[in-house]
């Protein structure tokens, strides 16, 4: 019998995604550059579906039916480049080759570009949610072709995650769009765990919540609009005791944070694409300054942290006090929370205009809606916000109505702890670049007048008058005489 698919890298994701597939009723080709994970996966789950044992990627090819479906999950990078050169020779036109592991966009084009050529399908698929997302239904986000989705896409909707029934797996767009949804995907889950962890900081340091105690608050926000994954699970993390210490665990755990770089990708993407998105970024630099830890021991013997002499004293930690600046933190929260979406979203706007991609913006929210990370309640209402014809959509989800009334709801709050967080010296990157975001955006006049002023002094970069159309220049260096330029 030919095999409906192959799989071929079956570490930990390959495999999942294999295992994912059989379990659905599916007969997958395994193949593995060093045949021992083959065996071990056979050995271990060979019950749970049909699965067909091959050694090289010929006997892959060889076994599936046509067009043949080749799914790549090995290793991001130089890999996935030497996979394809072997295998393209062993391909006839119309076959499809999918690449589900985490790979650059710009790299994906590239691939999907060189295959087109060979008269071949290269789909590049975003995939969250993990091991456990890949073994029990991941959310999904395919790009390439869309006469390969036509093949490929109910396989994959019936393996992704599903929210109320509805399949979180949608095709995004043609070559790197699926990486890139993915990527903007990671960039909003950095400044979500971000704005969390800030969120986290102030209660204690200036509400004096210990992280049992902000447990419960985290739970009780997962009952609001902040309803999601990773409240979920702050809550159980910060409830987490040292089995040696019997400290808190997040007390023992080294405040150094990690980053694989697809939060350094969104937020390069963002400046090459002109897109400000700055609480992505700022989450990306808050990482990099945690992971300065002698530098930071360093500027703490010098400038030590805490109250000095001139602060007033914290008044949030009293009774009443405490709940107040803690109903705050959550507004804050919650509107920061807006802005990370806001910019994500904002942003495939504008790499849809650069890449000719026809991003849709509803059907992006939904398939985030379960399997991924950042999956919660307020998809939604984006959902909602966007569920209208172009021309009558949102130009930016602050502005859907949906979601100003909230924005102006928690704008005192919000205002009152990104103050405090300066008057206190407790950092809040993304809280108060958010912040600076909507007021930015709502802004009549920016200082970017008083820039161009200066651009044109030192550089003649010239400027445009508010009063009548025209580039203009002033002879700055003799008469001062504007002129036309
Ligand atoms: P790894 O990234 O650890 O890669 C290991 C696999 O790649 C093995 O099967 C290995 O084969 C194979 N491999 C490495 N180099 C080559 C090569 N030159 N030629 C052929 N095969 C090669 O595996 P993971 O399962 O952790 O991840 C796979 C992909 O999924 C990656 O892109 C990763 O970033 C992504 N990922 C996605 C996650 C998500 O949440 N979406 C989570 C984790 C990973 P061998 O056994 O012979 O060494």
């Amino acid at each position: 019998m030919s095999a409906h698919i192959g799989v071929t890298g079956l570490a930990v994701m390959g495999a999942n995604l294999a295992r994912n597939l059989a379990r659905n009723g599916y007969t997958v080709a395994l193949h593995n550059r060093s045949a021992g994970k083959t065996d071990a996966l056979i050995e271990a789950h060979g019950d749970e579906g049909e699965f067909v044992r091959t050694e090289t990627l010929a006997e892959l090819v060889e076994s599936l039916e046509r067009p043949r479906r080749v799914l790549i999950m090995v290793k991001a990078g130089a890999p996935v480049d030497a996979v394809i050169e072997q295998l393209t020779p062993l391909l006839d036109e119309g076959d499809i080759v999918i690449d589900a592991g985490n790979s650059f966009y710009e790299e994906t084009r590239r691939r999907e570009e060189a295959l087109r050529e060979k008269g071949l399908h290269f789909v590049g698929v975003g995939v969250s949610g993990g091991e456990e997302g890949a073994l029990n239904g991941p959310s999904i986000m395919p790009g390439g072709s869309k006469e390969s989705y036509q093949t490929l896409g109910p396989m994959l909707e019936k393996i992704s995650a599903k929210y109320n029934g509805e399949p979180c797996c949608a095709w995004v767009g043609t070559d790197g769009a699926g990486h890139y949804v993915k990527m903007v995907h990671n960039g909003i889950e950095y400044a979500d765990m971000q704005v969390i962890g800030e969120a986290y900081d102030l209660m204690r340091s200036l509400g004096g919540l210990e992280p049992v105690q902000q447990a419960e608050a985290f739970r009780e926000w997962n009952t609001t609009d902040l309803a999601s994954y990773l409240i979920e699970i702050t809550a159980e993390v910060l409830e987490q005791e040292d089995e040696v210490t019997g400290n808190p665990l997040v007390d023992v755990i080294v405040d150094s944070a990690g980053q694989k770089g697809t939060g350094r990708w969104t937020a390069i993407s963002g400046l090459e694409v002109g897109s400000p998105v700055t609480a992505i970024a700022e989450s990306v630099f808050a990482r990099s300054i945690s992971s300065q830890r002698e530098l930071r021991a360093e500027t703490n013997e010098v400038f030590p942290s805490g109250l000095d002499e001139h602060t007033p004293e914290v008044p949030y930690q009293e009774e009443g006090t405490q709940q107040t600046f803690v109903e705050d933190v959550r507004k804050a929260l919650y509107a920061s929370k807006l802005v990370a979406y806001a910019q994500g979203l904002d942003m495939l706007v504008s790499a849809a205009d650069e890449y000719g991609w026809d991003l849709d913006l509803k059907s992006i929210a939904s398939l985030w809606r379960a399997g991924c990370i950042i999956r919660a309640d307020l998809l939604d209402t984006i959902m909602k916000a966007f569920d209208a014809a172009p021309e009558d959509r949102p130009k930016n989800l602050l502005l859907a109505e949906e979601f100003t009334e909230a924005i102006n709801e928690c704008l005192p709050s919000w205002r009152r702890v990104v103050a405090a967080a300066a008057t206190y010296g407790v950092p809040a990157p993304v809280f108060s670049s958010s912040l600076s975001y909507y007021d930015s955006l709502r802004r009549d006049r920016l200082p970017a007048a008083l820039i161009q002023g200066q651009r044109d002094y030192f550089g003649a970069h010239t400027y445009q008058r508010v009063d009548k159309e025209g580039t203009f220049h002033t002879l700055w260096s003799g008469s001062r005489i504007e002129v036309d330029a």
